[in-house]
């Protein structure tokens, strides 16, 4: 996907720790030890499939062990490489530093076509590659805890966890060795659309600094707002969805492996998805242009930009040709170092994947806390919180008709402000709080420090600080 003369992808990722750190004062020692990716853990294994033995690569990276458990997702997809994973790792490092969940940075791969095989296939495969990680404690409540990534999900998530529990029988708390797990088996409500709802509490967190908005060239808020989507999986699809149909912003195209749907007034989300559900592509939707090399879309005028497939997809090659003015990476490593450049250049704002699409980890933080604690979030209070809002609401309604008032509360009101909190209003909120926080860190550097260009090299500063006074604290 990059282009010849660029790094790879732990390079660009190095380049852009090392921009950041230029403007920091840390000495060159603890500089290295942040930098270092610990440990590559490689693994070949053999599955008897189709009556005969396939064998298959996985990686385990762990970045930095500043906290633990270190936390990261598992990918399924042929481009996994040893490379991949530990700029991934890193990336983790930084991201759960940016909105202090109180993890350091880990990422696996398995090299894997997922659409290659079915489903009890996958099983097998996605067991045995646990087996290998659990038993070298790469899988572990207390050290390390993977979470769903590109190309696994919920099902893996599930498949992992019963994998540990049959090998840990004892362990009260096995479920937390994953997160990512559907609700029936230990999951928290929330967790599937997480990463997606946290590009958009971030893109509305932007959107409440008219001085950021009127950086990118942009105004007003995201009402009618032209976004393109690329790569409409698990964080696109979410993020599509909720930025349409919450804030009114327009999905103008949306490129996906086959191509791309390109339509000004505004694509259908979910009859999207549908058509994606059925057919395994956008080709072929009814009602909006096809674009068969899907890339160029990348291109084409729109206020915000939504990478959200994968790495190195804004290059040299085609950075100077970008025309969006803000850009928010929903995906890992979206934007290579040499096309940062270019874009920092044209004016063009980012808002960088390890802010943008942490509501992953964030979510995935509560998933853990809720296994630990064994109990459901809002179990103990909602009734309670209900209660006392019931007393209010008939304390009000006799004072009004005691003293002839005639007042009446709307019927909408009553009914919102007589729920209590549950699980899934409790995650929301908690999100919306990590990411409002986590963008006020980035800013304050953004727009206090002359010298600090955007808020990539702001965000690598916030968390490369908060990893070197874990480290120094540690007496390192
Ligand atoms: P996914 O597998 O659910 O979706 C990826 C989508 O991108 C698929 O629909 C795929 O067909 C499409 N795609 C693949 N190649 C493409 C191409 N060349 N052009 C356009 N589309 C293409 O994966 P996901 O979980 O949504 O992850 C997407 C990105 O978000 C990755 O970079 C991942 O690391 C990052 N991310 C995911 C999470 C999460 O919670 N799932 C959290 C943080 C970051």
């Amino acid at each position: 996907m990059t282009v010849k003369d660029e790094p790879g992808f732990r390079d660009s990722v190095d380049l852009m720790f090392s921009r950041a750190v230029r403007l920091m004062d840390l000495s060159p020692g603890l500089e290295q030890k942040i930098r270092v990716c610990n440990s590559t853990y490689t693994v070949r294994f053999g599955v008897r499939l189709r009556g005969k033995i396939e064998t298959f690569t996985g990686y385990r990276s762990v970045h930095s062990e500043h906290m633990e458990p270190v936390k990261g997702g598992i990918r399924f997809a042929l481009s996994v490489s040893q490379d991949e994973v530990e700029a991934l790792a890193a990336l983790m490092t930084y991201k759960c530093a940016l909105v202090e969940t109180p993890f350091g940075g880990s990422k696996g791969g398995l090299c894997i076509n997922p659409r290659d095989w079915d489903e009890h296939e996958l099983e097998q495969i996605t067991r045995r590659f646990a087996y290998e990680l659990i038993k070298r404690d790469l899988i572990h409540p207390a050290q390390n805890v993977p979470a769903p990534d590109m190309g696994t999900g919920e099902r893996e998530m599930a498949w992992i966890a019963d994998q540990y529990a049959r090998m840990n029988t004892t362990d009260i708390n096995a479920k937390a060795c994953v997160t990512g797990k559907p609700p029936h088996a230990g999951g928290i409500q929330g967790r599937v659309e997480a990463t997606g709802r946290g590009v958009q509490f971030a893109l509305r967190e932007f959107f409440r600094h008219p001085d950021d908005v009127s950086r990118a060239r942009l105004a007003g808020g995201l009402e009618g707002k032209r976004i393109i989507v690329q790569g409409f999986g698990n964080v696109g699809y979410h993020a599509a969805k909720f930025l349409s149909e919450e804030d009114g912003a327009l999905i103008t195209a949306i490129i996906e492996h086959d191509g791309a749907l390109v339509d000004p007034r505004g694509l259908n989300v979910e009859e999207v998805k549908q058509w994606v559900l059925r057919q395994g592509g956008v080709k072929g939707f009814p009602g909006a242009t096809f674009v068969a090399e899907g890339s160029r879309v990348l291109e084409y005028e729109c206020d915000i930009l939504i990478p959200a497939a994968m790495e190195g997809v804004l290059h040299k090659g085609n950075a100077a040709a970008v025309k969006a003015p803000l850009i928010i990476e929903a995906a890992n490593g979206p934007t290579t170092f040499g096309a940062d450049e270019i874009l920092r250049q044209k004016g063009c704002v980012i808002i960088p994947d390890l802010y943008a699409n942490a509501g992953g980890v964030t979510v995935s933080y509560f998933e853990w806390v809720k296994n630990l604690s064994h109990i459901r979030f809002g179990r103990m209070q909602r009734r309670a919180e209900e209660a006392r809002s019931r007393l209010l609401v008939e304390e009000l309604e006799r004072l009004s008709a005691d003293k002839g008032l005639g007042w009446t509360m709307a019927r909408d009101f009553k009914d919102k402000f007589l729920t209590g909190s549950d699980e899934l209003a409790l995650v929301r909120s908690g999100l919306d709080d990590t990411m409002r926080t986590a963008y006020q860190s980035m800013r304050e550097i953004w727009r206090g420090r002359d010298e600090v260009e955007d808020l990539r090299t702001s965000a690598y500063i916030v968390a490369i600080d908060r990893v070197a006074k874990t480290y120094r604290s540690k007496g390192l």
